[in-house]
């Protein structure tokens, strides 16, 4: 659909699960070379890689740097450049998520979390801008949530990370306006991966709910469309942004969220 983005280098942060894997696929599938990213068992990261490249007939590598040490976020764009030649579209995704009271909150994973989601994307785009700008072409899309926007209890790191990821994406958007660079948020409600999942059952116990309650009151609640967002969504609104189509859209956190957020 975008012939624009046939042979161009992408990385997608934590993109051995969910929303990072299938935005990896989609853009294997238009013709993109992709560096794959995040945790998980080593052979099955490895059939996903070798699968991404059978099937698309793309190059596609597996880099495996922990987001919370920059000196490894560096490595990864480092790999990335050395391997594909220019780091063209790079998606900021890796993400994990704890739901607790502030007064209970543990302080090492609010640390964690802060580095995961927020810090990583300064050290990716710091080491990316310089390739981009060089070429005088590039996207950043930031991984960032309807809690970029909004607020929930019990989510007091994660929806600071997020605020802050819209901040960020605006700073960043002004500084590379004139290089041919847009950086922009997607801000998804919620879509049904592991991390979810991890999720329903941490605000089980911290509500007093089984799970089918949370996913009825909780979740469906939040989404007036009372409907998970899929990836497919997710993913159509990602190759807009990546496309030449999407040049004119930078510094805005954008959501996709069955509505949540205009309520
Ligand atoms: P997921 O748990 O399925 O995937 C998270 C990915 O991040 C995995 O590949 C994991 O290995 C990787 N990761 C975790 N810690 C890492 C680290 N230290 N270094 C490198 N990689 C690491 O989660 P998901 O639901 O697909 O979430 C992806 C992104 O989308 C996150 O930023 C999340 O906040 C955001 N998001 C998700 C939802 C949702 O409903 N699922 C909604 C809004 C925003």
């Amino acid at each position: 659909m975008y012939e624009e983005l046939k042979g161009r280098a992408a990385v997608v942060t934590g993109s051995t699960s969910g929303i990072g894997a299938h935005f990896a696929e989609a853009l294997a599938k238009a013709g993109c070379k992709v560096m794959l990213n995040g945790f998980g068992d080593k052979d099955e990261i490895e059939t996903l890689r070798a699968r991404l490249a059978a099937d698309y007939d793309t190059d596609v590598k597996y880099n495996g740097a922990d987001m919370t040490k920059p000196d490894e976020i560096k490595g990864l764009i480092d790999d990335v450049y050395s391997s594909f030649g220019s780091v063209d579209i790079l998606i900021n995704n890796a993400g994990i998520q704890k739901v607790s009271p502030i007064e209970d909150f543990p302080d090492e994973k609010w640390d964690q979390i802060i580095a995961i989601n927020l810090s990583s994307s300064f050290h990716t785009i710091k080491h990316s801008v310089p390739h981009m700008k060089k070429v005088g072409w590039g996207r950043i899309i930031n991984l960032a949530s309807a809690h970029a926007l909004v607020a929930s209890p019990f989510k007091s790191a994660y929806v600071a990370a997020k605020h802050g990821i819209a901040g960020l994406t605006k700073v960043v958007a002004l500084e590379t306006a004139e290089h041919g660079i847009t950086c922009n948020a997607i801000c998804p409600g919620y879509v049904h991966t592991p991390l979810v999942d991890g999720q329903i059952s941490d605000t089980a116990k911290a509500r007093g709910m089984t799970e089918e309650e949370v996913k009825k009151k909780v979740i469906l609640e939040a989404q007036p469309t009372k409907e998970f967002v899929t990836y497919e969504q997710l993913n159509g609104f990602m190759l807009f942004l990546a496309s030449n189509a999407g040049a004119g859209c930078t510094g805005t956190a954008y959501p996709i969220d069955g509505g949540w957020t205009a309520k």
